[in-house]
Parts: C-alpha cells; structure tokens; sequence
C-alpha cells in the first residue's frame, strides 16, 4: 500500500520517474518499506520531500549555469529574512533594490565599453573632418605665420588628447593592498573584508577599493583614483581647448556652410539652379588680408555636387558637436578644477560639506586636512617639482607618478611654498 502510493507521488511529482529514479536513497527506502511495512502518511510526506529536492537537483543540473548564481542568491536572501531575528523594514527595501543596484551597476559595466567607442569614434571623426576640410582652407587662406600657429597647435592638441585619454583608461586607479600590512587605515570596507586607507573608497562598478577615488567614469571604463587623476584631468582639460580650438575656427565656415544647406533646401524645393555664395571666412583670429579677395573666391565650389553637400553637412556636424562639448566639458573641467585648488576629490566635497555644516552647528570651523594651500595642490597634482616641470610634466605628455603613494598622506601644517617653485 505504502509502496503503490510512494510510487504514485513519485510518478506524480518527480520528474525522474520511479522506475527511472537516480536517486539512490530514495529507491532504497521504498525497497525498506516494502520489507519493514512502515506507518505510510509520514513516511511519504518526509520521502515526498527527499524526492523534491532530489528533483531539484536534477533540474539544478538542468539549469543553465548563468541562472544557477542568481537563483542561489534569491533562495539566499530569502534565507537570510526569513531566518534572521533582526530583519526590518529596512533590511527587506534594501534586499529588494538590491537587483536594482546591480543592474544598474552590470549596465554601467557593459556601457562602458559602448563610451569608450563613442569618445574614440566621435573624436575621430571630428580629427578626420578637420584636417580634410578645415586643413586644406588652412594652407590654402592664410599666410605662412598662422598656418604654422594651426598646424603646431592643432596638433599639439591631439597629441595631448590622445596619450592621456589612452594613460587614464589603462592606467590602474591604484588599490589598497589585500594582505596584512602597516599602512595605518582610517575604515573598514565592509565588502572586501579589508581595512581602508585615507582618502579611499569602495567602487560597486570595479567592486573594489579605490586609493584617492574621485569617481567612476564611464567614458574611461575605469575609475579614477590616485594613479591616474591627473591623466583624466588632462585629457578633459585638453579636450576642452580641442573642442573650442574647433568651435572658434570653424564657426565662420559653419554660418556659411548652414546658408548653403539652407540654400540648398530652398532651391530644391523651388526646383531652380541658383549658385550658392563661397566657403567663407575660417576663424575669427585670422588676419585680415588673409580672408579678402583671391583666397576665398578661388576655393569656392560649385554647388548641388555630392562633394559639396556632404562637405557643408561635415563641417556644421563638427562645429555642432564641438561647441556642445566645449560647453558640457569646459564646465566640468573647471568643476575638478576647483576641487584641485582645494585639494579635494569629487567624493570628499560631499563628505566635506557635512562635516563643515556639522562643524559650524557648534561653532567651528571645518579645514581639509588634505590641502596644501591652492598653487601647492596644483603642484602635487601635477608632480610639479621644479620650474620647468611646468613644461615638461604639464604641456607636455609625461608619464610620472604622482605625488605619494596613495596610501599615506601628509597632514598639515605644512610649509607655506612646500616646492621650490
Ligand atoms: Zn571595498
Ligand atoms: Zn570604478
């Protein structure tokens, strides 16, 4: 009887099958109670849930391996509140949103290599529309002084761009180390189960500690911390000047080129052939005998080619997207410039600010323990050290280490001028 009703459970409910069953215990205990004739009820609800989790297994095994580690989580969690005395309101909101914060994060994760193509794409672009279009009108408009001026600073420029958006998002942050140490710590980071160093921070994007972290930037796909801010800082900073360097030469050439497309619409929808007026004047700067007469008349082009059209489509694309960025870019530059001179991170102005409001509850004053005086932040910045470091470390690319190790940081007072400078 109580072997006829295993058997029905078990064909009922396990995906094994009786007859099949792969499941060694479970197949020895009907063999038992065939001999020993055992209470049935309890018997079959405790085999009941051997075979279920004999099923489970089964479909475990069955699962594809990437859904195994989420659903332990979720049966974990569950665990966790289920069992745990002191589980609350809070708890429970936090294991929910939980998945949230980790999409979030596995998102910003995958994104990241998706903005790193987008800066290289869209800085090539705009690299490979100036110097096809606005290049030629340079040696062809101006005199020999101005035409060196746009070819030295120009690439001067993108020399600059390309090594520190290269050094910032290969150059490791810097990390706390993992084994026993001396290095005095000021926390504990609770998820990589190691003590924290001044000035560091846990990254949920690199789920691990930063030294000196200012935050995690998408467009690198990397944070940025001790080793590599000021390879960040340069390349926002010299991409800014890119941009406006693009902006302010181009924008007479985009007012002409945007009444030529305008045109252009205008005297397709009239259906006419009416001659479009000349590529027009390049920069604001330039000299003016340079912009009148021969030049610009010589390198005026016939209109309603494919040439032309995609020519005047380029250059409002860049002057568009340039001005954008020189804007969006310039504010956030001179954002971390401001932090520089107070030789704060992104992370510590918000730490900072409460505890100077904190501070100022009872009447005191809140001071960074971390700055230097303001030329002297901008000195162990850059790891400026002698007058013409200026050049050599700050215009130009250079690939020294930072000041300190990231690990141990001087606390003021210092001297007023600590560098020779
Ligand atoms: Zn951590
Ligand atoms: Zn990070």
């Amino acid at each position: 009887m109580a072997v006829s009703k295993l058997q029905a459970v078990c064909r009922g409910t396990c995906l094994c099958r009786y007859s099949g069953c792969s499941n060694r215990l479970l197949k020895d205990m009907i063999l038992s109670l065939q001999g020993l004739n055992m209470r049935p009820c309890s018997t079959v609800m405790h085999l009941l849930l051997r075979c279920m989790r004999g099923c489970g297994r089964h479909s475990r095994s069955r699962m594809p391996r990437r859904l195994r580690q989420p659903m332990s989580y979720i049966k974990l969690i569950f665990k966790s509140l289920y069992f745990n005395s002191l589980t609350n309101s809070e708890v429970v909101l936090d294991c929910i949103l939980e998945p949230v914060f980790w999409m979030v994060e596995v998102i910003t994760r995958w994104f990241g290599m998706v903005f790193v193509f987008l800066v290289v794409a869209l800085t090539s672009s705009v690299v490979f529309i100036a110097y096809v279009c606005l290049l030629p009108l340079v040696l062809q408009t101006y005199s020999l002084g101005w035409m060196m001026w746009h070819i030295c600073y120009g690439n001067w420029i993108l020399v600059m761009i390309v090594f520190h958006y290269y050094k910032a998002t290969n150059t490791p942050p810097g990390y706390p180390p993992k084994m026993k140490n001396e290095v005095p710590f000021v926390s504990f980071c609770k998820k990589c189960v190691i003590p924290k160093p001044a000035r560091s921070h846990h990254c949920g994007i690199c789920k691990t500690c930063i030294l000196k972290m200012d935050h995690h930037c998408p467009w690198l796909n990397n944070c940025v911390g001790h080793y590599n801010h000021r390879y960040f800082f340069s390349f926002c900073l010299f991409l800014t000047l890119g941009c406006m360097y693009c902006s302010i030469s181009g924008r007479n050439l985009f007012i002409d080129a945007y009444n030529a497309i305008d045109q252009f619409r205008h005297l397709e929808a009239e259906k006419q052939g009416v001659p479009v007026t000349g590529i027009g004047l390049l920069i604001g700067i330039v000299p003016s005998e340079g912009v009148t007469g021969k030049g610009v008349q010589e390198i005026s082009q016939p209109p309603y080619t494919y040439k032309d059209r995609m020519f005047h489509k380029s250059v409002i694309y860049m002057w568009v997207l340039t001005s954008t960025v020189s804007v969006a870019l310039g504010a956030l530059t001179l954002w971390h410039a401001v932090l520089i001179t107070r030789g704060e991170t992104s992370i510590e102005r918000h730490i900072n600010n409460k505890e100077a409001k904190r501070l100022a509850k009872r009447g005191k004053v809140y001071r960074n323990p971390f700055s230097y005086g303001k030329l002297n932040n901008w000195k162990v910045f850059f790891g400026v050290e002698k007058r013409s470091h200026w050049l050599t470390r700050v215009l130009l690319p250079s690939g020294h280490t930072p000041y300190g190790d990231g690990l141990t940081w001087d606390i003021y007072p210092l001297k007023k001028d600590m560098l020779p400078v």
